[in-house]
């Protein structure tokens, strides 16, 4: 909840955006049941970073998205550069949560 509520008014991870449309994105790359995933279950709030509608709908954390640099490489490697995109977008939110926190 915590995470949910910093996250009202944050700039999207993705595009930069800050609006109203901006909402807390679950990590739901390949390693997403040790980040707390399950059946029919989101993942932590501390696995997940701020994304703009455009981008939910079509950025790194939607389902089926493919990274316009691995759209000729294998699926497996489209899987772990989507999974990694999410990763380094999640250390983005905390690091600029925590600078903001220290000001
Ligand atoms: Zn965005």
């Amino acid at each position: 909840m915590k995470e949910r509520r910093a996250a009202n008014g944050a700039a999207c991870m993705n595009c930069g955006i800050t609006d109203s449309t901006v909402v807390l994105c679950h990590y739901s790359g390949m390693r997403q049941h040790m980040y707390g995933k399950g059946r029919g279950r989101k993942g932590e709030d501390f696995y997940a970073a701020p994304q703009c509608v455009r981008c939910h709908a079509d950025g790194p954390f939607a389902e089926g998205w493919i990274d316009p640099a691995y759209v000729d490489a294998p699926r497996d490697v489209q899987r772990l550069a989507k999974s990694e995109l999410q990763l380094a977008q999640i250390v983005e939110w905390h690091r600029w949560r925590n600078q903001v926190r220290k000001i």
